[in-house]
């Protein structure tokens, strides 16, 4: 490593909570799919901040509106309104089709409050037994990091040594309808489940389940929650990875790409009838729906109401699942995905996941393995198509040196 490069790094592993196994190299600078480091070598970004750089690094009318706000109000607390917040709901629930917003800061907040909101429907309107309500989630799920989520977590990394848990979910295997039927009684409050699971590796479900899902969700009086904090603004080529099912949900988290890469912001979005349990005091956060979030968010609104980066997800990312493809049996031996986003799993006689991530970087390409074969791809939907030939490139000697 270069010197400036190893001295950050040791940096880090001296102070930092060894909470995460980064890639050796120290990002100082970044602009549209590009980044730059600290000795100045050039990347391309081929993880977008596991999708919360949808938009690119600093999308110029993003960081426009966040300079415009910051020069004008940054926090009020919901303890008094502020003039973006009303306007951030009535936008997002626009763009997104749906009726009510409750905004929040992280990806993990907003499903821990998907959570409390589908137990209170439960109880309050549906009638089932206090504490009896049971949410269904689905086996390799990733929702984020806090006790509640983590204990529905299969994952041993991300769940041993947190007990005690948090009890009222039922795990059944992604992808099988006939599993959340079974699995529905009469305290089903809700089936909470990642349209396409992104940690897991990019997993698509097969075709029909989510419409089976519907079915099941409406026949049952139940609430079918869609994770999309993921999958959703523009990443597979339509705002929700849902709308290729044609199927809509109850509610919406969102999170990740929501804040355009620049300050967290999360949300939950879907029917009024639900969100409306809240009542004053019952649920809160000092920064959720802040005036810099709510400016920020309503930037990424409007970019999203464009339809460019759906159009360039699908058009690109056709592109990209090409030249992916012309790696089967090449060192690569699955891909999957959808628009700009794909998992590919290297084979077991190739490299591990790592190990191509190391050789990508050399090369210029920042990309980051999940779990120990698997690449997963989310280049931000600014990048060009020579671009993504230049990292797929890579990513071919990568398999054969
Ligand atoms: N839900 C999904 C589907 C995610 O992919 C993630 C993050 O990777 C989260 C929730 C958690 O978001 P955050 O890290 O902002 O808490």
């Amino acid at each position: 490593e270069l010197q400036e490069t190893a001295e950050y790094i040791a940096r880090d592993e001296r102070w930092g909570a060894h909470n995460y196994h980064p890639l050796p190299v120290v990002i100082a600078r970044g602009e549209g799919a590009w980044v730059t480091d600290v000795d100045g070598r050039r990347y391309l970004d081929f993880l977008s901040g596991y999708s919360a750089l949808n938009f690119g690094h600093r999308h110029p009318a993003l960081v426009r509106a966040a300079h415009e706000q910051l020069d004008r109000l940054t926090l009020t607390s919901r303890a008094f309104h502020n003039d973006q917040f009303g306007l951030f709901c009535e936008e997002l629930a626009h763009v997104t089709g749906t009726e009510m917003v409750l905004t929040m800061n992280t990806g993990a907040e907003a499903v821990e409050s998907a959570i409390k909101v589908a137990r209170k429907w439960a109880y309050e309107v549906k009638g089932v037994q206090t504490d009896a309500a049971e949410i269904i989630v689905a086996t390799n799920n990733f929702h984020g990091r806090t006790t509640t989520i983590v204990s529905f977590s299969d994952d041993p990394v991300a769940h041993d040594n947190y007990g005690p848990f948090t009890p009222g979910f039922i795990t059944v295997p992604y992808g099988d309808a006939d599993a959340v039927e079974a699995a529905i009684g009469p305290n089903t409050a809700a089936v909470l489940m990642e349209p396409i699971q992104g940690e897991a590796g990019v997993i698509v479900p097969p075709a029909g389940f989510w419409r089976s899902v519907r079915d099941l969700c409406d026949e049952h009086n139940v609430l079918m929650i869609a994770d999309e904090i993921q999958s959703g603004l523009a990443r597979t080529g339509k705002l929700f990875a849902l709308d290729h099912e044609d199927v809509r949900a109850d509610l919406y988290t969102l999170g990740k790409a929501l804040g355009g890469g620049i300050v967290p912001v999360s949300a939950v979005v879907g029917r009024a009838d639900v969100l409306g349990v809240l009542k004053p005091g019952q649920h809160g956060s000092t920064f959720g729906g802040y005036p810099v979030a709510c400016a920020v968010g309503r930037a990424v609104v409007g970019l999203l109401e464009t339809g460019e980066f759906q159009a360039r997800a699908t058009e690109l990312g056709e592109h990209l699942h090409g030249r992916l493809a012309e790696l089967e049996g090449k060192g690569v031996a699955a891909v999957r995905g959808r628009g700009l986003w794909a998992g590919v799993d290297i084979d077991p006689l190739a490299k591990t996941g790592r190990e191509v991530s190391m050789f990508l970087r050399d090369r210029g390409v920042l990309c980051k393995e999940t779990h120990e074969r698997t690449l997963r791809i989310a280049p931000p939907l600014v990048i060009e198509r020579d671009e993504i030939d230049q990292a797929v490139d890579a990513l071919a000697d990568a398999l054969t040196a």
